[in-house]
């Protein structure tokens, strides 16, 4: 979560929840998806590849356990023998599978207000969405993930890839131990690089603690992102942070625009783009190549925009009877003026940064009350990212080829080419002339298997919330 409303920081004080959920789904049966054994076929319909900025007609593509074979050349007869064959549309289009680089498991699901890592059902949302990788930026139960994330690589479940980040480093983490040492931080780092963490996230951290856990994350080969403010009250700001080393940064840039005996985010809302302050923070990341990772939308879902948050489908449904019921009875949301300056300064701030060179992911940091789910909204936050001026082929590669760029993994996944795992949607619609149109998931391919994206959606309806009993019914 970006901000801590009284409602939501109520949450992070309690004890972390057992979601003990053991339900795993079964990876073969219903017609949704079928296994990436088999080689597929994909002729007709237009590709976007994220290597150029344009789409070209696909005169065929040809996917072998789970990777790119041949890509946009005509598929000869003896190589579609025994392949599984998909014809497209005139009005399909082919694109590499999305990266949430903020893509938070966690949600509240009732009302005792607590927030807890979703990795059930809300796995089969992200990937319905054609969503194929994610970070979670921090995690309330990393255990719980962990297992999700090897549940999922081995076929037992279904779901995007999850590059697990651990727990958050800093107070958001519940418990977090204000004066943990070097020695504590680096043990800390070993734990959970020995456990499988792909990149770490800090939020709320002290610039001497976030000091160590670059450097100890960097000796283990991994990243690390955070959530930052403005030095006020021992914060970290990301000027700081950017000379400690730091490889990403989420939400605002900072620098000298903030003062540091303020807090940071009603400054940032004034941010003048123009200013000497922003000029120098904004060319520090530039110049250090350090990833921004803006999350547009999520205070938009506070604010009096009603832009942003749409439904295209009513992501409601996807909730347990008991949380819906829950939601109903919940005064209205509350708008609060101030977040729209916030969201604003975000916008004008990620195009800025974008005018200069910065490079950008896509995040979605969704505040997941039951109303909004997290995979639909990077569908909003691209949508966004456009309706600040980037042109759609950018922010396309924004949401893929920068995102495993981010996640490291960059020469296997992020674009079509030949060599690279079989990670891609199908949309209906040129996203090109309306970026909207990435929203119409037709297929979802994740290393070489097949996903009915309508079928996975409807396996979740009613279900995210429920009861562990229930569900396993
Ligand atoms: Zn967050």
């Amino acid at each position: 979560m970006l901000f801590s409303l009284p409602v939501v920081r109520r949450t992070l004080n309690l004890v972390a929840f057992a979601a003990a959920v053991p339900v795993v789904l079964a990876a073969q049966g219903p017609p949704s998806r079928t296994t990436g054994q088999q080689p597929v076929v994909i002729r007709g319909g237009w590709l976007f590849t994220s290597t150029g900025n344009d789409v070209v007609r696909n005169q065929g593509m040809l996917i072998v356990g789970g990777r790119l074979v041949a890509v946009n050349r005509a598929i000869t007869a003896s190589e579609t023998a025994g392949a599984r064959v998909v014809d497209l549309k005139d009005d399909e289009y082919v694109l590499p599978g999305f990266f949430d680089v903020h893509a938070h498991y966690n949600m509240t699901l009732g009302a005792n207000g607590l927030r807890s890592d979703e990795y059930t059902y809300n796995p089969i949302i992200f990937l319905a969405n054609g969503v194929t990788s994610t970070f979670p930026g921090g995690e309330y139960d990393p255990e719980g993930m962990m297992e999700a994330r090897k549940r999922i690589d081995a076929g037992e479940q279904v779901g995007p890839r999850i590059y697990n980040s651990g727990p958050y480093f800093g107070t958001a983490r519940r418990g977090w131990n204000q004066n943990a040492t070097q020695a504590d931080i680096y043990r800390d780092v070993d734990e959970w690089a020995a456990k499988g963490a792909r990149a770490f996230k800090a939020k709320g951290i002290a610039p001497q603690h976030l000091r160590w856990l670059i450097e100890r994350a960097h000796l283990h080969g991994l990243t690390v992102t955070a959530h930052l403010e403005s030095g006020f009250r021992n914060s970290t700001n990301a000027r700081d942070a950017i000379l400690m080393g730091i490889d990403r940064v989420e939400h605002i840039l900072g620098g000298d625009q903030l003062d540091s005996t303020k807090t940071a985010y009603p400054l940032w809302s004034m941010v003048d783009t123009s200013s000497k302050q922003f000029k120098d923070i904004a060319s520090l990341f530039v110049s250090r190549h350090v990833m921004f990772d803006p999350t547009i939308t999520a205070p938009v879902y506070f604010s009096q925009l009603p832009e942003g948050f749409d439904y295209w489908v009513d992501e409601r449904k996807f909730f347990s009877p008991e949380v819906q019921a829950w939601v109903k009875a919940q005064p209205a949301r509350k708008a609060v003026p101030s977040w729209d300056s916030l969201y604003n300064a975000m916008k004008r701030t990620t195009k800025a940064l974008y005018d200069r060179g910065g490079i950008l992911t896509l995040g979605t940091d969704n505040p997941s009350r039951g109303e909004f789910l997290a995979g639909f909204s990077a569908h909003r936050e691209l949508h966004t990212l456009v309706m600040i001026g980037i042109p759609p082929a950018a922010a396309l590669k924004i949401a893929t080829i920068n995102g495993a760029r981010a996640m490291g993994v960059s020469d296997k996944l992020g674009t079509i080419e030949v060599g690279k795992l079989a990670d891609l949607f199908v949309i209906g619609g040129n996203p090109l002339t309306n970026i909207k149109n990435t929203r119409n998931v037709h297929l979802v391919m994740k290393s070489g298997s097949i996903y009915d994206p309508k079928a996975l959606l409807a396996e979740v309806e009613g279900k995210i919330g429920a009861s562990p009993k229930r569900a396993a019914q």
